[in-house]
């Protein structure tokens, strides 16, 4: 059964249906299928069963996974620490990344030259649904540039400082996923929840991971309706360009 729509489920993010996985490349993967009224969803968990650390992610096999059960576009949720001033609880819709990860594999293509175009990471299309959808539910949200750390470690005040002359939010699993998305020719956006201010733009000691998880279990709902709302305006075709993104993009 082909799906319309995956769903890469981050910290604190689940949808109930039936088991399922997908054999990829990079691994077997376990999914769960589901349906958003007409719309067929595959949900993939970023993490897992065994709640792995976002260095030690499979980014490809998920990816893999969202190709493989036939999805065109993907929705994937990320928590955030704002940069800017976000309260925690908001939504957050990046229209564009800056990244700072270490010796992730970020290609589907290791030994081709492959350079796809990244003019527009995010695809405009799903990214105006969740916008739309967001907006319908009372959580409008806010955009900007998503700054991808390394982790595991929160960040420091410096590299705070750093990192907010970049962009706007910062967390740790949204690359290599966006530009494998890419690369995969899928519709991918990032449906991000902003759980804390980042270090050093709240008092010291503030930041501890369950507040981080339990701010995320507290917007499921929130994040669910938003995904819910924006899966039924997707289906009607593409009027995007991801479809072509390997096109130029070979030597
Ligand atoms: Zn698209």
């Amino acid at each position: 059964m082909n799906s319309d729509l995956a769903v890469i489920g981050g910290v604190g993010f689940v949808m109930e249906g039936l088991a399922d996985e997908i054999e990829t490349p990079y691994g077997r993967v376990p999914i769960i299928r589901c349906r958003m009224k007409g719309t067929k969803v595959a949900f993939i968990s970023r993490h897992g069963d065994g709640h792995l650390p976002p260095h030690k992610v499979n980014y490809r096999a998920l990816v893999s996974a969202a190709k493989g059960s036939g999805a065109t576009a993907v929705i994937s949720t990320n928590t955030v620490g704002s940069m800017s001033g976000h309260s925690p609880g908001s939504i957050f819709l990046p229209s564009d990344f800056v990244e700072f990860t270490k010796c992730r594999p970020n290609t589907f293509f290791e030994d081709r030259a492959v350079h796809v175009d990244m003019s527009e990471p995010y695809c405009p299309v799903l990214r105006a649904a969740l916008s739309d959808a967001a907006r319908s539910v009372g959580h409008p949200a806010a955009e900007g540039v998503y700054v991808c750390a390394e982790g595991p470690h929160l960040e420091s005040p410096a590299q705070i400082r750093m990192m907010r002359q970049f962009g706007d939010v910062i967390g740790m699993t949204g690359y290599p996923e966006v530009t494998l998305a890419r690369e995969a020719a899928l519709c991918y956006a990032s449906l991000c929840i902003v759980t804390n201010p980042a270090a050093g733009m709240a008092a010291v000691g503030d930041l501890s991971i369950l507040d981080i998880a339990n701010i995320m279990k507290s917007c499921q709902d929130v994040v669910r309706e938003i995904i819910y709302q924006a899966s039924q305006k997707i289906s009607d075709g593409r009027s995007c360009r991801c479809h072509d993104a390997l096109q130029d993009a070979v030597i």
